[in-house]
C-alpha cells in the first residue's frame, strides 16, 4: 500500500538543513533536538564537541 496519503513524508529529509561537523567534517542533518539551537550547533556528537574542544585553541592559553 503506498503511503500516498502522506505525500509531504517524501522527500522531508532532502528539505531539512545540513552541514558539516567543524570537527570531523561530515554532513549532518538537522535533527528535531537541534530545532531550537540548529545556528549553535556546530558538531555532530558530544563526542566532537569534546574532542574539538580539545584540539581547538582552549579558552585558556599557557
Ligand atoms: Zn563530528
Amino acid at each position: 500500500m503506498p503511503d500516498a496519503r502522506r505525500p509531504a513524508v517524501r522527500g522531508l529529509k532532502a528539505h531539512l538543513p545540513h552541514k558539516l561537523c567543524q570537527h570531523c567534517q561530515r554532513p549532518m542533518a538537522w535533527r528535531k533536538a537541534w530545532a531550537r539551537c540548529w545556528d549553535e550547533v556546530r558538531h555532530c556528537s558530544e563526542r566532537c564537541k569534546r574532542e574539538a574542544r580539545a584540539t581547538s585553541s582552549p579558552p585558556r592559553a599557557p
